[in-house]
């Protein structure tokens, strides 16, 4: 510590009485007001971007950037052109929540109806209609399930749908099956791209002279270990970063504060320490630690400490 001298209080009093010149109250708000304005200009235009992409840019999501973006507005302005729908996004918005629809999804499915809309007498009602028609569903799968007509149609149908929905940032291509209701209890899928190696059953012990063993989880296969995959949290949860060299090798159990775990196995590494993470949140690269013959990842859920079979939690597995 230098000695402190009459000059030197001196001198800083001097700084501190120029300083309010700068950062008197007008300068202050004026200074804000650039800096928002600025923030505005350079963020604005990206998440627009990233809405009609689906996808967060950063890549260490595995979640819809339109979430970003408020639903209402999002509806808004998917519907703006569609002079059958213009004006109808709060009614839209409202149907689908009282019906347990991801919202977007069901402005994609009148969208690309519209037409078929247009022609009936109170496109109030036949939005409600609607609304009964499709409740409960999470996909564009789930909805063709529930549109009448022949396959072919149902299938024209579910691709237009599918690509409607995603360009509105519903269920990414490269994310499938992610549900909308982020954290409601619904898990997605653990990878971007899914198959599966390897279902919930007894098996033959895929290392060999164990004889038959039950298979715990889904096995889902994974990039090669110079590139692999990231892996992605199923739903929300405290995680726990844990190793077990001779079964799940470098793993993560997340607790689902319900009964409910989920369990990644076999991680090249998890990339998150102990704690909360969220639905979508990367935490970590596949890999094949552990009891393990090649690169994949193991999925199990959990329910009060049992495996049961992820299928029955997951979106459809096509
Ligand atoms: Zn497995």
């Amino acid at each position: 510590m230098e000695p402190v001298t009459t000059a030197a209080v001196a001198a800083a009093a001097d700084v501190v009485a120029n300083r309010k010149e700068y950062f008197g109250p007008k300068a202050l708000i004026s200074t804000l007001v650039v800096i928002l304005v600025f923030l505005w200009l350079v963020f604005a235009p990206f998440s627009r971007v990233s809405v009609a992409n689906g996808m967060s840019s950063t890549g260490d999501q595995c979640v819809p950037s339109g979430a970003s973006t408020s639903t209402l507005e999002t509806i808004e302005k998917s519907v703006e052109s569609d002079s059958t729908l213009k004006g109808k996004a709060s009614l839209i918005e409202s149907t689908a929540n009282a019906n347990n629809i991801p919202p977007t999804l069901f402005a994609a499915i009148l969208l690309v109806d519209s037409k078929e809309i247009a022609k009936k007498p109170k496109v109030d009602d036949e939005i409600k209609s609607r609304g009964t028609k499709f409740k409960g569903v999470q996909s564009p799968t789930e909805a063709a399930a529930k549109k009448d007509g022949d396959t072919a149609a149902k299938n024209q149908w579910e691709s237009s749908l599918g690509s409607k929905y995603e360009g509105m940032g519903g269920t990414p291509i490269d994310c499938a099956g992610y549900y909308l209701q982020s954290g409601s209890g619904y898990f997605q899928f653990p990878l971007k791209k899914i198959t599966v190696t390897s279902w919930f059953d007894w098996r033959d012990s895929p290392t060999g002279g164990q004889g038959r063993e039950h298979h715990g989880g889904i096995d889902f296969d994974c990039g090669p270990l110079s590139n692999p995959d990231k892996v992605f949290a199923a739903r929300k949860g405290t995680a726990s970063v844990k190793v077990d060299p001779g079964g799940f090798g470098n793993y993560v159990v997340i607790d689902h504060g319900d009964g409910m775990q989920s369990y990644y196995g076999h991680l090249e590494k998890a990339t998150i320490s102990n704690g909360q993470v969220n639905q979508g949140q990367m935490i970590g690269y596949c890999g094949t630690t552990g009891r393990s013959t090649g690169t994949h990842l193991h999925f199990e859920v959990r329910k009060d400490g049992t495996a049961v079979n992820p299928k029955g939690y997951l979106p459809p597995i096509n």
